[in-house]
């Protein structure tokens, strides 16, 4: 088996990964990134991303992704493919085991940005369908539904992003809304109520998906103002889950502090876990901001945090 070293080990690849790195390889504390499951994070699978500063028309989710990796290669970031499989946080320095056993790394300090994924309601029908109609991921596979009838589930900015996303390639979709309105920003639910390919059926919940072995519809529930439940089918081929996300803090269980959501508790402003040199940057450790920018700045004091401390106790 082989072993690095480190003085700072960065769990994760999205924004917060990144950023994390250029700080860190600048800082001459030669960094290795495990790059994870999904290298890129999250925005891998966006399409255009307007609210990230300095892109004045927008840029592609993947694009920034490269953008953000080739300027942290550039500083020297040493990038290991693979995911984090076991973390011993007992004894400095730290030792995370890579990919089973094929290799471990020490490190004096570790920056968690392993973010958040995609959450799924929980029904049976979901698991039966996945990869068969049933996706959380618009860009990755609304391809196979042009022309065809979809849904997406969800109220926020996500759940506008895929309808449109998905607006451009099936014949219908309907967005699938708990609520009597949507979590989504302004902007985005006019884009939704302005497109005539979209219906929102609000108060609606999924009972469950039918179809032989593809999907082929969805048993839907609408409570009308009276109270009244209507319970029908809607044809569909297509089912996108866009509900929000769950972080990705498996193996961290036991070892550093949790809240009741399973993020990353940090002691805002630091990004300090409760954990000496153990830091938490991006969506692993914020249930609230989950933006692109918000991740990058708290990966930058994630870096700036593990700096310090090696300064200190070294
Ligand atoms: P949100 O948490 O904002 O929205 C989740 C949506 O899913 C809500 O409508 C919620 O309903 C609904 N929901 C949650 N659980 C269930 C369930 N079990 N059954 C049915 N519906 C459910 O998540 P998003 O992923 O949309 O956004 C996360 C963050 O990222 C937000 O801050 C958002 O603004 C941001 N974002 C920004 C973008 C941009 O600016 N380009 C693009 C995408 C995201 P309810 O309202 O009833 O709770």
């Amino acid at each position: 088996m082989s072993e690095l070293t480190t003085k700072c080990l960065i769990i994760g690849s999205g924004p917060a990964g990144y950023t994390a790195g250029i700080y860190t390889s600048r800082a001459g504390l030669e960094p290795i990134m495990v790059e994870g499951e999904q290298p890129g994070g999250q925005l891998i699978t966006t399409t255009e991303v307007e609210n990230f500063p300095g892109y004045i028309d927008g840029v592609q989710g993947p694009q920034l992704m490269e953008d953000l990796r080739a300027q942290a290669v550039k500083y020297g970031l040493n990038i290991l493919s693979g995911i984090v499989t076991d973390i011993d946080l007992s004894t400095r320095p730290y030792t995370a085991t890579v990919n089973g056993s094929a290799m471990t790394v020490k490190a004096d300090t570790v920056i968690i940005c392993t973010g958040a994924s995609a959450r799924y309601l929980g029904l049976e029908d979901e698991d039966r369908y996945r990869g068969m109609g049933v996706s959380a991921c618009a860009t990755c596979d609304g391809f196979f539904f042009r022309n065809r009838n979809v849904a997406v589930v969800g109220g926020g900015d996500t759940a506008c992003e895929e309808a449109l996303y998905l607006a451009n390639l099936a014949s219908k979709v309907f967005m699938i809304v708990r609520k009597d309105h949507l979590r989504a920003s302004k902007v985005m639910q006019q884009r939704v109520f302005e497109n005539p390919k979209i219906t929102v059926l609000f108060n609606t919940v999924t009972k469950g998906l039918f179809g032989k072995e593809l999907l082929e519809g969805a048993h839907v529930e609408t409570t009308t103002p009276d109270g009244h439940a209507d319970l029908y089918d809607i044809e569909i081929e297509g089912f996108f889950l866009a509900i929000g996300h769950k972080p990705n803090t498996e193996i961290f269980q036991g070892k550093v502090e949790l809240d009741e959501a399973g993020y990353i508790k940090v002691a805002a402003p630091s990004t300090a876990t409760n954990v000496p040199g153990v830091f938490a940057a991006g969506d692993v450790a914020d249930p609230d901001y989950q933006q692109a920018i918000s991740a990058a700045g708290t990966g930058c004091r994630a870096a700036l945090d593990a700096e310090k401390f090696i300064m200190f106790n070294s």
